[in-house]
């Protein structure tokens, strides 16, 4: 039985998710704050198959949790849960490390599905055409899309959901510049008059991933006035 961690204050959100979660068959834990939350998952060791995260939580607020366990290498799959008025909210959990968000207030029938989607993540790299098998080589570098892995000779670095979408994304469009606003709304499902800077953030973090110097980028291209652009070495 998959295993869902709900840290929510609101209760009667919290018990409604848990009630619903629990009819579809999930098991179902409720994390009042964010301070619990992480005694749970740090402290006790306690393991969850999907986190639903509010951002607003008292104690240690949702993007720290995020932070926290992102640094400490737990890579749970993250839903967050934001206010509907702050798209900044989404960049910024994002940042944090987590992999979807669901505005509030939100339909049952949504979250359900987001949230099992989330649990399939593997299956979406499947579905495209550039990209034949889920491991792409680049620099030397070995890319596995399924495990949201980089390989490198010493080292593997675990990329969060939003680095591959991102990363796949401008793969998938080779050699051709992609402007920063079709990067968000393809990419982090946001409107076009959102700050786009969090898109630049994303990208100095994957060159430094990819590129031998990431001064001098060489695969992830700025094209100036317009967004970036992937070049095959
Ligand atoms: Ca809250």
């Amino acid at each position: 039985m998959q295993k869902i961690l709900i840290v929510e204050d609101e209760e009667h959100i919290a018990e409604g998710l848990r009630f619903n979660l629990e009819a579809e068959g999930f098991e179902a834990e409720i994390a009042p704050d964010g301070e619990i939350a992480l005694n749970l998952l740090t402290t006790e060791g306690k393991t969850f198959d999907l986190i639903v995260l509010d951002v607003m939580l008292p104690k240690v607020g949702g993007f720290e949790v995020a932070r926290t366990l992102r640094k400490s290498k737990n890579f749970v799959p993250i839903l967050m849960l934001t206010a509907r008025s702050r798209p900044e909210d989404v960049l910024m959990g994002f940042e944090a490390g987590t992999d979807d968000y669901l505005p509030k207030p939100f339909d049952l029938s949504i979250f359900l599905a987001r949230l099992k989607s989330l649990l399939r993540r593997q299956k979406w790299t499947n579905n495209n055409s550039f990209i034949e098998s889920d491991i792409f080589e680049i620099n030397g570098k070995t890319i596995d899309f399924t495990n949201l892995e980089l390989k490198t000779q010493n080292e593997t670095i675990q990329l969060t959901l939003m680095e591959v979408k991102l990363l796949k994304y401008l793969i998938e469009k080779v050699g051709t510049p992609v402007a920063r606003k079709e990067i968000l709304e393809n990419v982090w499902d946001l409107s076009e008059d959102t700050d786009t800077r969090a898109i630049d953030n994303f990208i100095v973090r994957l060159r430094k991933y990819l590129e031998e110097d990431p001064s001098k980028p060489q695969i992830l291209q700025t094209v100036r006035g317009i967004g970036y652009k992937f070049v095959k070495g």
